[in-house]
């Protein structure tokens, strides 16, 4: 694993073990129990940590506290420079860091360096905000006075990660984080923690030549859920950051209210893809292709439910079948591959048992949905991804199966369409594909889609930094990356200021 070797991760461990506490001044073993993380491609173990514990977050904390009293008063140009030298050095090391996110996500190259680019390019897109964290000013309705409204830094930040985007998430974070003045813990995904350490690497790298900046502001503690609910449940984090499934969401949110914290939330998708009868088939099909079935289904912007018009329908499934059988199924690694494996063998007994569900709810699978053994690495699970033609309110359809399984519902009038789009609990991607300006304008009006995403004659997935990411109802509401989204990461105040020799109140109220 050279990888791990030029990015220097081999030497963040004692014996074989990981270390789990990085600040930057400490790097320690966790005091919890030993696990192991394997690699999606072959099931073989890539490393061995000790879970970080709850009273190890306590050291932690002190340590982000001192590191915010230091890095709120550096000038957010100041702190612009350390991203933007992040950012560089994400980019000497880009094809390493590709490398990890395969061996760890079991992403396909060409995937693995697109996230990383999405990391450089919230460098970039930080380091502008750094000087842009505009306030307000604003008139007093008071002689010899005037208001203002100024953004400040709000505190550490604690940020929780999926496996299946191990570098941008944190990123999209933690470079606006570090702009607006927070020093930033991650506690990443279990099955995703050498990534984790990579990407401390390249900040420490950095924070090498600032010794202005204190190192702990890029902190890491690697641990399982009793990690995540100990940072949920603490004061030092007025912002809790967390991306994952919906329980987990529901799980931090009500603990972060329970303290009256803010959380910022990225859950669990249910993406849909309304295909019209005007629709350019052969981009849609294409769309289609890369949104269901790239990544092996495991984006939470998958394209999950195909809502076309009856007219169309069985054209539409033809084709698409014939793509599915053609494409190239295997290790993430080699070139020419489109589909890598699933994470794991939980998540392929999960995508079993949902298509034995849709089944029994009146589901017939088109093709796919079998493991595939022949000609990919033993010992992990690939499969081929699956069509299934169901009807859009089988109860299986509502639900998010983190693999690669296309529901194909159909439609008549576009209303329907529309309802069918939004009737799910979840609310985070949409498309629409049509050459009718009526249908893609109704479609993005305040009667259309639902999501936070809705996109017209592009796919689902792929969405670039600049734009605000997140979704609706069950996805949790929350906005990353893009926008105004820096101001999830800064606290409000508003300033009254007398220039005046007199102290005239507010709505004219005479206090003498
Ligand atoms: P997961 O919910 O199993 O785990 C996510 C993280 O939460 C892990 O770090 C885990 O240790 C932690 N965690 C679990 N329970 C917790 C608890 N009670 N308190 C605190 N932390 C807890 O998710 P996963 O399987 O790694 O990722 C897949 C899910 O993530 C999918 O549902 C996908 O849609 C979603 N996702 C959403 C976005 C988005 O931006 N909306 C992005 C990526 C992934």
């Amino acid at each position: 694993l050279t990888c791990l070797e030029t990015l220097g991760i081999n030497q963040l461990k004692q014996g074989a073990t990981f270390f789990s506490v990085l600040t930057g001044n400490t790097q320690a073993l966790g005091d919890g129990a030993e696990f192991s993380a394997h690699s999606p491609i072959d099931g073989a173990r890539l490393s061995q940590f000790k879970n970080a514990t709850p009273s190890q977050l306590h050291e932690v904390n002190k340590e982000l506290q001192e590191a915010f009293a230091i890095l709120r008063n550096i000038p957010a140009p100041r702190r612009g420079e350390l991203v933007r030298r992040i950012g560089e050095e994400a980019r000497k090391y880009k094809d390493e860091l590709a490398q990890v996110i395969s061996l760890e996500a079991g992403k396909i190259v060409p995937e693995a360096l697109g996230e990383v680019q999405e990391w450089i390019d919230v460098c970039d897109f930080a380091v502008g905000q750094s000087r842009m964290l505009h306030g307000l000013s604003i008139v007093s309705e008071r002689p010899g006075h005037r208001m203002m409204e100024q953004w400040q830094p709000l505190g550490p930040v604690a940020v929780i990660t999926a496996f299946n985007f191990p570098m941008a998430v944190w990123a999209w974070n933690t470079m606006l984080g570090l702009v607006c003045g927070d020093p930033v813990l991650l506690k990443p995904s279990e099955k995703a923690p050498l990534c984790a350490l990579a990407m401390y690497r390249i900040a420490q790298n950095v924070l090498a030549d600032m010794p202005d900046i204190p190192k702990a502001v890029v902190s890491v503690m690697i641990g399982d859920r009793e990690l995540g609910e100990a940072i949920a449940a603490s004061d030092t984090f007025p912002l809790v950051s967390a991306t994952g499934s919906t329980a987990m969401g529901r799980a931090v949110a009500t603990t972060v209210a329970g303290r009256l914290g803010r959380s910022l939330l990225e859950l669990g998708g249910n993406n849909a893809m309304i295909v019209s009868k005007s629709a350019d088939l052969d981009l849609a099909l294409r769309a289609i292709v890369f949104s269901a079935a790239g990544t092996a289904g495991q984006r939470c912007t998958t394209l999950r439910r195909l809502i076309t018009h009856t007219s169309i329908v069985d054209g539409v499934v033809e084709r698409l079948t014939k793509s599915y059988q053609s494409l190239p199924i295997g290790n993430p690694l080699a070139a020419g591959t489109l589909v890598g494996p699933l994470v794991d063998e939980d998540s392929f007994a999960r995508m079993q048992a949902a298509l034995a569900t849709a089944q029994q709810q009146g589901g017939e699978i088109i093709c796919g949905g079998q493991r595939v053994t022949d000609g990919v690495p033993a010992g992990g699970f690939y499969v081929a991804p699956a069509i299934v033609r169901i009807a859009h309110d089988a109860p299986i359809v509502q639900q998010e199966t983190f693999a690669p399984i296309l529901y194909v519902l159909t439609y008549d009038d576009f209303e329907d369409a529309i309802a069918m789009q939004n009737e799910v609990p979840q609310g985070l991607s949409s498309a629409v594909f049509t050459e009718n300006l009526r249908e893609a304008e109704y479609f993005m009006s305040p009667a259309g889609s639902d999501c936070g995403i809705a996109n017209v004659n592009i796919g689902t997935s792929g969405a670039e930094i600049g734009g605000a990411f997140g979704g609706e109802k069950e996805t949790g509401g929350g906005r990353e990356s893009g926008s105004d989204a820096w101001r999830n990461y800064m606290r409000r105040t508003t300033n009254t200021i007398n220039y005046g020799g007199d102290l005239p109140l507010a709505q004219g109220i005479v206090f003498e």
